[in-house]
């Protein structure tokens, strides 16, 4: 869900929660979201109302069975059989619609068209037998539908329009049946009405309590995934460097720090970047077009980056690293040189010093630390800017990587030092 579609639905929520209570009329785009969400739900009580009236139609055709004396009377028997195929048809379409409809609104539609056929067919099948059976059918019958608008969890509005429909059909079957006690319109009638109401009114109630729960559940959830979200969006915010756009050095220490963390820790290739004689390109260019440099240099350094864990920042002002995990010494190599040369490759005029210098580029140091090696983060760092210095030192656009100094090495030029010191 975006952001904005995010804040509209909270609004709407809210603006909803401040109704009078009691009112369960939604405005469409939270009617759509309501729908939506609990359109799981609705197909769950679809498929069990479905299966109950498939329970309810056997068990009638078994009764039936038993009942009727099929040998003398198999007309009854058949006659029967037609209404209740009918019903078990419908209920079983109407299922398949539900569970197949990409749209909420097609399923309710046909939910309602379902339980309206129904009670057509329920109306049909009072005229097939006579005497207290048929009496008894129409008391009975007119609980079908109306238990329907409540087993299939139909909405309020929806309920309505199936409740009427199925009770003019209702009373058109009752009044225009032939040679029948009249006696018996008054009190069909008045079940029908009582049933209807009770119905209509468990319905509005289940319907206004949902809603009322779902207005409660969406503000604490669409809340709460709006503050997750803005937390993320500062969190990226925090890490990123605002003029190039690549990590700052916040996330670079944090990444770094992760790294050197891992037990047992990943081999990981520690670059330090540097742009030459950026100054002197400052001067010559002046600082908007040393601005624009910068970018295009973060931006070739961030596509020569090939692992998923690689991450390039800018440290400040002209200075960027790159964190590689994974390659060992050979990799770091190919990598150092991908780097130099994306950059002298863009080739922007430098102009500042001489015609040595004549494109900006970049001096590079780099530090591989192996997976058993017991380097502290800060040696690391202190190793990559030494091995910075030697390119630098060395003529810059070009990349050294360091070497630990064999222990005896270091010893003597330890002892030289000293020498010279006089110490
Ligand atoms: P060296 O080759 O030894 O690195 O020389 P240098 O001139 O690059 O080194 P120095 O550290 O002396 O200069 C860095 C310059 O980078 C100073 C400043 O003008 C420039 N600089 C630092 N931050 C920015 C920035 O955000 N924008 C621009 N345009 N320039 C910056
Ligand atoms: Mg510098
Ligand atoms: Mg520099």
């Amino acid at each position: 869900m975006t952001g904005s579609k995010r804040d509209e639905l909270i609004a709407e929520v809210i603006r909803n929660l401040e109704m009078p209570f009691g009112d369960i009329s939604f405005t469409p785009v939270l009617e759509d979201y309501y729908r939506t969400t609990i359109a799981k739900r609705r197909r769950r009580s679809m498929a069990a109302a479905v299966t109950i009236a498939l329970v309810i139609l056997a068990a009638f055709v078994v009764h039936r069975s038993f009942f009727t004396d099929t040998t003398t009377d198999p007309a009854t028997f058949h006659r029967w059989l037609l209404p209740i195929s009918g019903m078990a048809a419908v209920s079983l379409t109407v299922l398949a619609v539900s569970l197949s409809a990409a749209s909420h609104r097609t399923a309710d539609r046909t939910t309602v068209v379902g339980v309206v056929v129904i009670a057509a067919l329920v109306a049909a099948s009072f005229r097939i037998e006579s005497g207290h059976a048929a009496t008894i059918g129409i008391y009975c019958s007119v609980m079908v539908p109306l238990a329907a608008t409540n087993l299939t969890a139909l909405h309020f509005r929806q309920a309505l329009v199936a409740v009427a429909l199925s009770d003019v059909i209702y009373a058109a079957a009752l009044l225009t049946m032939p040679a029948y006690d009249t006696m018996l319109h008054g009190p069909a009638l008045l079940l029908m009405a009582s049933v209807s109401a009770m119905t209509l009114w468990g319905n509005w109630r289940n319907d206004r309590s949902h809603r009322t729960l779902f207005l409660f559940m969406s503000r604490d959830r669409l809340l709460a995934e709006r503050s997750a979200s803005e937390a993320a969006e500062l969190r990226e915010m925090t890490a990123l460097d605002p003029l190039t756009g690549i990590a700052n050095r916040r996330a670079f220490e944090d990444r770094l720090a992760e790294v050197f963390s891992k037990r047992p820790r990943d081999p990981a290739a520690l670059v330090m970047i540097d742009i030459d004689h950026f100054k002197a390109f400052n001067d010559c260019h002046g600082h908007p077009e040393g601005d624009r440099a910068l970018v295009a240099v973060a931006r070739a350094l961030a596509g020569e980056l090939r692992g998923a864990g690689d991450l390039v920042a800018r440290l400040g002002g002209e200075e960027f690293a790159v964190l590689a995990p994974g390659p060992d010494h050979r990799d770091a190599a190919a990598l150092l040189e991908r780097l130099r040369r994306a950059v002298e490759k863009l080739a922007i005029p430098h102009g500042g010093v001489d015609e040595a210098n004549a494109v900006v580029t970049v001096s590079l140091g780099c530090v591989v630390v192996g997976a058993g090696e017991r380097t502290s983060r800060r040696d690391a760092l202190e190793s990559a800017d030494r091995a910075l210095y030697a390119s630098k030192r060395a003529g810059r656009n070009r990349w050294t990587l360091f070497e630990p100094m064999p222990v005896s090495e270091r010893e003597a030029r330890l002892a030289d030092e000293v020498g010279e010191i006089g110490l």
